[in-house]
């Protein structure tokens, strides 16, 4: 994008932020050795992955309940006269005056600026800003950006105001990441605000969004000679490791490739970890020595193998930030794909909340796999099971949401809830429209499912051979393999 046009968008940002309702003030002290000053609450790797339900929590913030429609936006200010430092302004209650179970849309715009903050450090400001929260006392945090999902429980409430929130997400950040000079925040709460909030993320927060993350595209993993490994999930999912590579987005959208190489040289002995490729074993699939070994290591000895294109093929494991699900349906043989936003019935016979208590804590399930919403714009989506000519069903929502990643002539053959939830149904509705997987059916009219190991077994090596003979029909089919493969 040229510098003109983000100029303009720099400008445009600053116009809505200008315009924002007038809240309260508060001023948290800036001076380093004051950072945390009246803050109550404890900050912690301890307290990540809190899980708190119904009937624990005295406020709800996001979420199921308003669709998924509250966004949390991270902007890195190139000026340095636009940000009054310390500066929090609450836009609508404080947690204080809300009554215990209430449920509500809200926008979290936390702005940093630092001579030395470039945009390729967003990754970094928005995973030590998170910190705040999802290593924060008495907090539960799921998803990112515009699926953010918080809840705090009622035994911690009397430690929290929005003020004290705002104060720890900056100061966290500006010691985690030194580059950081000044931040400001802008909180807003409250039923009235869910239209304006939702403008301001299609508005502002989705085009920003997308020009960072146009730029972490530009790299594929041919380019480069290392990925990256992730730990931070361990606190919860003990043998959890991510893959950091180019064209494989972990699923807590917070981190991409650049990101984690930006973390990984300011914090050698942090989360992130180098991940040498070493040999290719697979380049279909995307298995390497180098990650095998790392991943071996990393992971407490408990998985020696790694595909990182592939949801059936000794997947990544899932720690439970994902923010949608990709899963197996025998009877298809094909592979569905849910986000948290649907809360209906997926071909399975469960619901997204089921199918992720079932996929988390750190296995590895064959045949399921987590997702951040960066995953499918991957180049390397799932190739190592055919990509998206295996995907047969989504919700109607989400795939609306990925058109313009989803190839064309494939687009209408995705069955949606609108044409069949049942398997049954699914089959006919597949056959109806010739989807390409119906190519690996028995004289196109049976499916002959694979048989999956369970979780974190082995392939039996007929079958995994049988496996990569399905994905490459269907990538020859796309024209993505050679025929002499
Ligand atoms: S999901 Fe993966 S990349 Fe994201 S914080 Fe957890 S371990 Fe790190």
């Amino acid at each position: 994008m040229a510098k003109k046009e983000e100029d303009e968008m720099a400008k445009e940002r600053q116009r809505v932020w200008d315009s924002l309702p007038k809240g309260r003030v508060y001023q948290a002290p800036t001076e380093l050795d004051r950072l945390f000053e009246g803050v109550k609450y404890d900050i912690g790797p301890k307290w990540y992955g809190e899980r708190i339900r119904k009937g624990e929590y005295a406020l709800e913030v996001g979420g199921p309940k308003f669709n998924y429609t509250s966004t949390w936006f991270i902007e890195i200010v190139h000026d340095p006269d636009r940000i009054q430092d310390g500066r929090i302004e609450l836009i609508g209650p404080d947690i204080p005056e809300i009554p215990d179970g209430t449920s509500l849309p809200f926008m979290f715009w936390i702005r940093y600026y630092g001579e030395n903050l470039e945009d390729d450090f967003l990754d970094i400001l928005t995973r030590w800003t998170y910190m705040a929260v999802e290593g924060g006392e008495g907090w539960m945090l799921l998803n990112t950006r515009d699926t953010i999902w918080l809840r705090l429980r009622k035994t911690a409430k009397h430690k929290h105001d929005f003020f004290h929130l705002g104060q720890a997400m900056i100061a966290n950040t500006k010691i985690m990441f030194p580059y950081v000079e000044k931040g400001d925040a802008k909180i807003i709460v409250g039923n009235e605000y869910r239209d304006l909030i939702k403008e301001i993320t299609q508005n502002v927060c989705i085009p920003y969004w997308e020009r960072i993350d146009a730029r972490a595209r530009e790299f594929s993993d041919e380019d480069v000679d290392t990925f990256y490994g992730c730990a931070v999930c361990q606190t919860f999912a003990p043998n959890h490791v991510c893959v950091v590579a180019p064209d494989r987005p972990p699923y807590c959208g917070i981190i991409t490739w650049i990101g984690a190489k930006v973390m990984y040289e300011l914090d050698p002995y942090g989360y992130t970890f180098i991940m040498p490729k070493g040999e290719c074993l697979d380049p279909i699939g995307g298995e390497y020595t180098g990650v095998n070994e790392v991943v071996y290591q990393k992971s407490n000895r408990s998985y020696k193998r790694v595909v990182m294109y592939s949801s059936l093929l000794y997947p990544q494991t899932n720690c439970g930030c994902f923010e949608a699900g990709i899963f197996y349906i025998p009877e298809v043989d094909g592979l569905g794909m849910v986000d948290r936003r649907y809360t209906g019935m997926t071909p399975i016979g469960v619901t997204f909340s089921k199918l992720a208590g079932f996929m988390s804590g750190g296995m590895q399930n064959h045949g399921y796999c987590g997702m951040s919403f960066r995953t499918p714009r991957s180049r390397k989506f799932m190739v190592g099971d055919g990509g998206w000519y295996r995907i047969v069903w989504m919700p109607k929502e989400y795939k609306q949401m990925l058109a313009e990643f989803i190839p064309e002539e494939i687009y209408d053959k995705i069955a949606t809830e609108d044409d069949a939830i049942d398997p049954k149904d699914l089959k006919e509705f597949l056959k109806k429209v010739e989807h390409p997987v119906t190519k690996l059916w028995r004289n196109g009219e049976e499916a002959e499912p694979l048989k999956i190991p369970p979780p974190n077994g082995e392939w039996d090596p007929e079958e995994e051979k049988r496996a990569k003979e399905k994905a490459r029909v269907l990538l020859e089919m796309q024209g993505k393999l050679p025929k002499s493969e």
